[in-house]
């Protein structure tokens, strides 16, 4: 039976290193937080950061813009931000309304002040292994494999899902790390060929968005598995792998909930901390 892999206990160590760096500093650290329009889901994650960054330390400062406000203008708002010396990162809350490109907007922000590790030059220096900024789900799955002691050199690491806020950044910095990887996606899928490259996993990382993709019974004995997915089925949230069939093979496994979600918001703040360099 495998052993789980909260992501509480590991974002609590995190927390009060993250604490004591802050408290130890002279410069006081502020996250500038963008909403456009307003969005249940959004709300959420919001209110989540703010609890999280006045626990540490960290002002939580909350802009809302209407819904209707045009690119150009959040440009402005981002390029204000970026000009101000008292704001150490910004984060543009997801999702924008539909006239609005999140590629193109996250290139306005800062690189030292992109906290979500989405501007280009962060994402260009995963390829070169210099990253201090992964995009939080990413850090955040890292940090899980990390707590294990995982020895990634020669490893089959296959993710399911190639978006740029999992899946690629995961791919290259596993890579980074000599796994061999492999990534899967829709292509696979449709070609048929999932289950034969699941079944090789030793690391398993899945971050597709759909209840029971991955069968339990794929998974390799003794695989570490990693379950980003999270889904609603009736009343109950669940990831993308079955869980009880899985969690008798694999040597570790994340519960959904309570695997990386609970240590996004904290990699969110770590970034903040490794953006201001302190
Ligand atoms: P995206 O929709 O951006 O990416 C999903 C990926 O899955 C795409 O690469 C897509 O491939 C691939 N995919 C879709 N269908 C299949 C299939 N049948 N077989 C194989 N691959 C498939 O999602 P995100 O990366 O943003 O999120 C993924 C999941 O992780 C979601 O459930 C989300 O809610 C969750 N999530 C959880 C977080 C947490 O903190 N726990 C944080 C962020 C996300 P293609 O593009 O080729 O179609």
């Amino acid at each position: 039976m495998a052993k789980l892999l909260e992501g509480k206990l590991i974002a609590d160590q995190l927390k009060n290193i993250i604490k004591s760096k802050v408290l130890a500093s002279s410069r006081r650290l502020k996250l500038s937080s963008i909403q456009v329009g307003v969005n249940p889901a959004s709300d959420v994650y919001i209110k989540s950061q703010k609890k999280n960054a006045e626990l540490l330390g960290i002002e939580y400062d909350a802009h809302t813009l209407e819904k209707e406000t045009s690119e150009e203008r959040l440009i402005e708002y981002i390029q204000k931000l970026n000009d101000d010396a008292s704001v150490s990162g910004i984060i543009v809350q997801m999702p924008l309304p539909l006239h609005m490109d999140y590629k193109k907007i996250s290139q306005y922000i800062k690189p030292e002040k992109d906290v979500e590790g989405m501007h280009p030059v962060n994402m260009g220096k995963i390829i070169f292994g210099k990253a201090r900024i992964l995009p939080c789900t990413a850090a955040a799955v890292m940090e899980l494999l990390n707590s294990i002691g995982i020895h990634y050199s020669g490893k089959e690491a296959v993710i399911v899902g190639h978006s740029e806020i999992v899946g690629k950044p995961l791919a290259l910095t596993l890579l980074d790390k000599l796994a061999t990887v492999t990534v899967c996606h829709i292509g696979t899928s449709k070609a048929g060929k999932l289950e034969e490259h699941v079944r090789r996993a030793d690391i398993l990382i899945v971050a597709v968005g759909r209840a029971g993709l991955i069968k339990g019974d794929w998974v390799k004995e003794k695989a570490v598995v990693i379950d980003v997915g999270i889904n609603r089925v009736g009343d109950k949230i669940v990831g993308d792998v079955e869980f009880e069939e899985a969690e008798k093979r694999a040597s570790f496994i994340t519960p959904v909930p309570g695997g990386v979600g609970p240590l996004t918001v904290t990699m969110l703040m770590r970034n903040l901390v490794e953006a201001a360099g302190i």
